[in-house]
């Protein structure tokens, strides 16, 4: 369980969003649509939203539907009954319809990109697998790839899979719950995978095309995306945005022995809360209590989450 943020730190969060928000600003919600959502999205939705409406932000929607074998249309239609339920609504990003954007429909914006990467000559063609990388062992609880291909001119027409060189260079940045921190994405996962030998973009990639197109400037996740922000950023910098978004990062909804929930642990989903009586409003309160940003359970509609953000006596 995630502990209860004191006043004192929730008030330095609210000014620290204050200060370095835009005037005009957006976020985004981006599960990905292999499961149902469950507490830990309800918790992240409750961040999302009650920073947008605190602070005035646009959310987009978006449908993580990057890893066609896991994805599924049934649970993309959950989300979204789940979300009207909640009473959580999503802005548009361009036109008047406020559509949810799908990664599977932006295959000509990733292929662009990545032409326009390939360009600089850091983009090679892999052929190692999954396996063979994992025979080098972990860093970190992460696999790092030792760079096999990156001199051995694998042909691109022989595979999709496509790399970036990474050189050794830390990232720092500025979370806004976790202060400044530096991270050398050479050392912890090594050369980036951007698309995998299925030909699927992976989500690294589709995530920096998707928040530098669609104009994100602050992403609010969990903890556990913590360690892929510096690769991303530096993934960022060289599709040519010069500023990054904000981050900031929030505490995970964890079980006592530190796993995280997932529908296939047997954690319930919201719209067996629904089945099981509770009502929106429920859901959100306990969310963001288990979020600590409030001290109880208290039931909260989601107009009035931006009050989450308010001083309180
Ligand atoms: N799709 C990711 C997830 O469901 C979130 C990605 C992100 O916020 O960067 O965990």
């Amino acid at each position: 369980m995630a502990a209860h943020m004191t006043e004192a730190a929730r008030a330095a969060l609210g000014a620290r969003l204050a200060e370095r928000l835009p005037i005009r600003w957006r976020t985004r919600f981006a599960p990905a649509p292999t499961g149902y959502l469950h507490f830990g999205h309800a918790v992240n939705a409750v961040y999302v939203w009650s920073i947008a409406r605190a602070f005035g932000g646009k959310v987009l929607l978006r449908i993580e539907n990057h890893d066609r074998q896991r994805s599924r249309d049934a649970y993309e239609r959950a989300i979204l009954t789940d979300l009207t339920w909640l009473g959580l609504s999503w802005d548009s990003a361009g036109g008047s319809e406020a559509a949810p954007i799908r990664q599977s429909d932006r295959t000509t914006t990733y292929e662009r990109q990545m032409d326009a990467l390939a360009l600089s000559d850091r983009v090679y063609a892999c052929r190692c697998s999954r396996r063979e990388i994992s025979s080098h062992g972990m860093t970190d609880g992460e696999l790092r790839y030792p760079g096999t291909c990156r001199e051995s001119g694998v042909p691109f027409a022989e595979t999709p899979a496509r790399r970036l060189w990474l050189s050794d260079e830390s990232i720092e940045f500025d979370d806004l719950n976790h202060g400044s921190l530096t991270q050398v994405p050479a050392e912890q996962c090594g050369d980036l995978l951007l698309r995998d030998r299925l030909g699927q973009w992976t989500y690294q990639y589709a995530v920096v095309v998707d928040d530098l197109e669609l104009g994100t400037d602050l992403v609010i996740r969990g903890d556990d995306l913590l360690a892929s922000t510096g690769r991303q950023i530096l993934l960022s910098e060289r599709l040519g945005r010069a500023t990054p978004p904000l981050f900031l990062h929030h505490p995970l909804v964890l079980h006592p022995d530190g796993s995280k929930l997932s529908k296939s642990n047997g954690d319930t989903s919201l719209s067996e809360l629904r089945e099981n009586g509770w009502a929106p409003a429920e859901v959100l309160g306990h969310a963001a209590c288990l979020g600590g940003l409030q001290p109880t359970s208290k039931a909260i509609g989601a107009d009035e989450l931006g009050d989450l953000w308010r001083p309180r006596a």
